[in-house]
């Protein structure tokens, strides 16, 4: 979306999306193909929006769609704009805003009588399908609406009788060329004569789709092997419309490690393996309606609406499995490198290179390396690779990042900290960071109220304070005013006063008093390096806790005395 020149050498890509739900990586990846592909050939990318499904289709959608690529860097030269305007010649780019122009080319057909008026009521058609799957046929069209004579047809549509218009399907096979798939023959009869306007009077998706790829001058269109039947029609259409056919080249899906689809399902089926795991029978306290979690329950097929599940996966502490581009941007990705990880799904530039940039890609990207079997999405790999360019960014701009990944989806963690203390943070999480999300998610301890931290007895805490000669929690004890005396509680002034103190007190071994410390602060055995810990909570706080943490672990060790 950015303004960028671009001379128009003839190649024309569109991405064109269903507005309906979010932005699928599977999706991303065929915009990202197409996008690379104009690019590298000085061509227009063009961002078209498929409404014609007026119940599916929602604006909110469609703005989600625009946010995700806008995110990932994909600069579109033609379409809808993010601020509502619009950009390119071959406007407008939402198709229920069209109409009048598939109006005029399908009248054109119906002129030639090369598409008809049919008055089949539903039920006669569904009659018809089953005693298709009655015999175990598959169901085409028969034609039926061409015994009306031609005037009838027109007078009765003329006069409002409810009708769709279908296409009059020359009788001869069809040959596909795909770029990616290689090619294929549809023998005679197998295209009836499908539907090209709805009753409601909307283009059905085959007929916008023709006119609209040929009116953008789209010479090239990657898009989801699912559709690779239907091009069969397409290319019917584009000879009756007398279009030229543009290059088909069809992407295999993305699937899950085990080979299923990577689906919305996935979600909803991680948090009942994780109800299951945890045998309870009601939600959490505070997560969802226990009717809502009952009636999910009774029901394996049914799925939680989206704001539920997030709600039941949080209580029960599940990370859910992104599939959306939205899923992949809360859960901290890089933009950059989603990219470069969608590509090498399906693509790669030999040589056994894995790491490139968009830049680089739109350079080298050609359909001849498109694979044709699906790609497994491996999201260890991802998460490497988001660990690597994490790694590699100075220390200023993973603060900075970080920082912005915070506004968005964490802005009461961010409110509860001062800047000294979130550089800190920063700082300490940055190598070991493989999301932008995980300094978030790992460090809770720090934005809970001194009075609200508790000391869970874990083995590791149960290990590092109450067993051994002396115990952590004994340890903890006596250098506690030591540390509340100290001058300045910087992680330089701790390391130096811990260190000697180990050396006195624990024979030099600095793991013995580190973790106790690191339990008292934060109430578990994770955290940064413990100087740093101690030191972004600052003294009070620290003593505080490490007050209220031997108190809790005596009380544990009396009841269990008892
Ligand atoms: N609107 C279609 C979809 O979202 C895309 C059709 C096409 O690319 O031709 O599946």
């Amino acid at each position: 979306m950015k303004n960028q020149t671009t001379t128009n050498t003839g190649t024309g890509t569109r991405f064109a999306p269903s507005p309906s739900g979010d932005l699928h990586v599977g999706g991303a990846r065929t915009a990202l193909f197409c996008w690379a592909f104009a690019r590298g050939r000085q061509g227009r990318f063009v961002l078209r929006i498929e409404d014609t499904d007026r119940k599916r289709s929602s604006g909110a959608a469609a703005l989600g769609f625009l946010e995700d690529l806008d995110w990932l860097g994909m600069s579109w030269d033609e379409g809808p704009e993010l601020d509502g305007s619009t950009r390119g010649e071959h406007g407008p780019y939402f198709q229920s805003q069209r109409l009048e122009l598939y109006q005029k080319h399908l009248a054109d057909l119906l002129d030639r009588d090369l598409a008809y008026h049919a008055f089949d009521t539903a039920e006669e058609l569904d009659d018809k399908r089953r005693a298709a799957r009655a015999a175990k046929q598959p169901y085409r069209y028969d034609r039926a609406g061409l015994e009306v004579p031609r005037d009838e047809r027109i007078a009765r549509a003329e006069a409002g009788e409810p009708h769709v218009v279908r296409f009059r399907t020359p009788d001869r096979p069809v040959v596909i060329t795909d770029a990616v798939l290689g090619e294929a023959t549809l023998p005679e009869g197998e295209v009836d004569d499908f539907v090209i306007r709805k009753a409601d009077g909307y283009p059905t998706y085959h007929f916008a789709v023709v006119v609209d790829d040929a009116l953008m001058e789209c010479t090239h269109v990657l898009r989801a092997q699912e559709h690779f039947n239907n091009t069969a029609k397409h290319l019917l259409l584009q000879e009756a419309l007398g279009f030229p056919h543009p290059v088909y080249g069809h992407l295999s899906l993305i699937m899950n490690p085990d080979g299923s689809k990577m689906s919305k399902r996935d979600k909803d089926k991680a948090v009942r393996a994780a109800v299951k795991q945890a045998g309870i029978e009601a939600p959490p306290e505070g997560s969802i309606a226990p009717e809502v979690f009952n009636a999910w329950i009774a029901d394996k097929k049914a799925q939680l609406e989206n704001t539920d599940l997030v709600r039941l996966a949080e209580a029960l502490d599940v990370e859910l499995p992104e599939i959306n581009v939205k899923d992949f941007r809360r859960s901290g990705y890089l933009p950059e490198v989603l990219c470069n990880f969608l590509a090498l799904n399906g693509w790669s530039p030999g040589n056994d290179l894995e790491k490139f940039d968009n830049a680089f890609l739109a350079e080298h990207f050609d359909l001849s390396r498109v694979q044709k079997t699906p790609a497994r999405f491996d999201r260890d790999k991802l998460r490497a690779f988001n660990l690597d360019a994490i790694q590699s960014m100075t220390p200023r701009e993973f603060r900075d990042k970080v920082h912005a990944h915070g506004e968005q989806f964490h802005p009461e963690f961010l409110n509860r900290l001062s800047d000294e203390q979130f550089d800190m943070l920063a700082e300490a999480s940055r190598e070991r960071s493989k999301t932008l999300d995980e300094l978030y998610q790992g460090n809770r301890w720090l934005v809970v109220e001194d009075g609200d931290l508790s000391w869970p007895i874990s083995k590791g805490v149960r290990k590092a304070m109450l067993k051994g000669e002396p115990r952590g929690l004994d340890l903890l004890e006596q250098l506690l005013p030591t540390l509340a005396g100290l001058e300045a509680f910087t992680a330089v002034a701790l390391e130096g006063t811990i260190t000697a103190w180990a050396d006195e007190h624990c024979e030099g071994n600095l793991g013995k008093i580190a973790q106790p410390l690191r339990i008292a602060a934060t109430g578990g055995t994770v955290s940064p390096p413990v100087f740093d810990t101690l030191a972004m909570l600052g003294r009070e706080s620290f003593v505080a806790r490490a007050n209220g943490c031997i108190r809790a672990l005596h009380e544990h060790a009396a009841t269990m005395n008892t």
